[in-house]
């Protein structure tokens, strides 16, 4: 997995990826619709796992049973609320 990956999924783990649901918590004041798809409740779940446009890009580059297992580990773990 590169280094760019496994940044993004620490940071989805440690709650530092500004999705509208984190900025909206905030206060700042944000779409909560998904910039990606523009159709659903931008939360910690839904960009890296729950969006159609993430999943069909995990799948095109082979990653979405790394990202898939790693982001399950990581609820088991209760880095995610
Ligand atoms: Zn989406």
């Amino acid at each position: 997995m590169s280094p760019k990956v496994k940044n993004f999924l620490w940071c989805v783990c440690r709650g530092y990826f500004p999705t509208g649901a984190c900025l909206s918590n905030r206060c700042v004041s944000c779409s909560l619709d998904c910039v990606f798809c523009n159709s659903n409740y931008e939360d910690i779940t839904h960009v890296p796992i729950e969006c159609p446009k993430t999943f069909r890009t995990w799948r095109d580059v082979n990653l979405w049973d790394k990202i898939f297992d790693t982001f399950e580990l990581m609820k088991c773990h209760k880095f995610l609320h």
